[in-house]
């Protein structure tokens, strides 16, 4: 080992190494604190020279490699497991913007870039990168492609998978892929870039990609609505897309008991109504063009849906600061969940169509089986994606509720198969739930990726026992 971790330095140098325990601890422990792995070290290397040397090293002596972004991923993915053995290649440092071009509409980004960061780099030049998601102060873009983030903002602009025209990537051998090509169109085979976009660091690892950029939207409206049901929300989603097209840019659900959650731990969060309602939609248009078009276009939708009884209230932000409001009410449910302690968390995705039918089925199976569960629904409806989460009875302790984990995987988890979904929309597969995939991808579909795995990394050295 210590040989390893000279050879490691050499490349490197003291800036890009740790390998005090307790300084590679944070590193080597996932976000929710539910995988504690342990590190020969980090590398973080400076550059992708860098990259392709630690690699290269590693393929030498069969090393595993656990690349890590910001370390916000959900499935355990960024994480070592426990023998000691493994290196986590931490890409933080870099983080260069290498070229903004405004007129091809595109950045060419290194993989530790700050998402936030890049949302400012692009309004710099009067333009959007859409990628949004609540951890956007502390993920970076190569962990956002690796995992091919979703976020609030996929309904008009797509996963990060449709946000990306060319990548950078150190393969298991050492060798570098530059295929950083700003380009819309290009048929000339096979689309490699997307093998290893979502492919959660055991293809290769991302050093640089270049960005699609989109014109910056001048004008914003956000509006709460109050509804009966999920089915009364698809409703809403269906006449809201008919009559505002590419304008309608967020479209989330959240169950009541979700507002209750943040109204409990958030003290300075407000209701938006001043009664309650089972369901709420946070909706939102944007336009490029300024002055108040898309306002008036949601005052129109909505009062169209309220005189056809499909909603109950709504209300329209009124300023910036009451729009941040209404945001918030959807984006602290995941903290505030976490506040009321432990839960079984479900990442799913469901055809459009059949997503009230699912909450309606899997509710009740859940009810007969596991009385008084309280569920806590919410997400990216418009895009079909649900975080149907299942925290505990009152009552019951949550570390005593959770051993019910796997049995409550597997009904919600069978559910979503019978109704045609996924059992990971945006957060992937990492440790959590690769046996799980076993069950619902065909064994050809599960023998193809193997093929490719094998074929790119033929010593196993990429993340191992993350997602295969
Ligand atoms: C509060 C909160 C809200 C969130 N909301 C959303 C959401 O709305 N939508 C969503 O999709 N996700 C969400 N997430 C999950 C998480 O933020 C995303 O998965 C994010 O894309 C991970 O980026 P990261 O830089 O933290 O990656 P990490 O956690 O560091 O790594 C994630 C995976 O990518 C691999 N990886 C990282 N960098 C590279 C690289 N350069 N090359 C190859 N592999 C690499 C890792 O090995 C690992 O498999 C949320 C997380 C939190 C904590």
């Amino acid at each position: 080992m210590r040989a390893l971790v000279e050879r490691l330095s050499e490349i490197v140098g003291p800036a890009g190494l740790i390998t005090a325990p307790q300084e590679v601890a944070p590193y080597a422990t996932d976000w929710r604190k539910r995988y504690l792995g342990k590190a020969v070290a980090v590398v973080k290397p400076a550059s992708t020279a860098e990259v392709a040397g630690v690699v290269l090293v590693c393929a030498d002596s069969r090393t595993a490699i656990v690349p890590q972004g910001g370390n916000t991923g959900l499935c355990g993915a960024a994480t070592p497991d426990a023998s000691g053995t493994q290196i986590i290649l931490n890409l933080s440092r870099m983080n260069r913007i290498r070229e903004v071009d405004a007129r091809n509409n595109t950045m060419i980004v290194e993989a530790g870039c700050v998402l936030a960061n890049l949302h400012r780099a692009a309004e710099e030049v009067g333009r959007l990168f859409p990628l949004s998601l609540a951890a956007e102060g502390s993920c970076e873009i190569g962990g956002n492609l690796s995992t091919n983030a979703g976020g609030t903002a996929v309904l008009r602009y797509g996963n990060a998978r449709d946000l990306v025209l060319g990548l950078e990537v150190v393969l298991p051998s050492g060798e570098v892929w530059e295929g950083l090509r700003g380009l819309r169109k290009d048929n000339t085979g096979y689309d490699l870039k997307q093998l290893f976009i979502g492919a959660e660091g055991t293809l290769g690892v991302i050093t640089a990609a270049v960005l699609k950029l989109f014109p910056l939207p001048k004008s914003r409206a956000t509006a709460v609505v109050a509804l009966q049901s999920p089915e009364k929300a698809l409703a809403l989603l269906e006449r809201a897309l008919e009559a505002c097209g590419e304008r309608l840019t967020g479209f989330e659900l959240f169950s009541d008991f979700c507002l209750a959650l943040v109204l409990k731990h958030f003290g300075d969060a407000a209701a938006p109504f001043p009664r309650r309602f089972p369901h709420y939609v946070l909706m939102e248009l944007s336009d490029t063009q300024s002055g108040g078009g898309v306002r008036a276009l949601a005052e129109n939708v909505l009062e169209a849906a309220l005189g056809e009884k499909n909603i109950l209230d709504a209300a329209v932000a009124q300023s910036e600061t009451q729009a941040r409001d209404f945001w918030k009410l959807r984006e602290f449910i995941s903290e505030a969940q976490a506040h009321e302690g432990s839960n079984i968390k479900h990442d799913v995705s469901i055809p459009i169509s059949r997503i009230a039918d699912f909450i309606s089925a899997t509710d009740q199976e859940l009810a007969r089986a596991h009385a008084g569960v309280r569920l806590v629904t919410f997400g990216h409806v418009g895009d079909g994606n649900l975080h149907y989460n299942v925290s505990a009875p009152e009552g019951v302790a949550p570390d005593v509720f959770v051993k019910n984990t796997a049995a409550i995987n597997r009904l919600v988890h069978d559910s979503v198969a019978r109704f045609g979904g996924s059992i990971s929309a945006e957060h992937g597969l990492g440790q959590l739930k690769r046996a799980e995939i076993q069950r619902y991808k065909s064994a050809l579909e599960l023998e193809l990726m193997r093929k490719l795995k094998r074929a790119l990394d033929p010593h196993g050295i990429m993340n191992p026992g993350k997602v295969l």
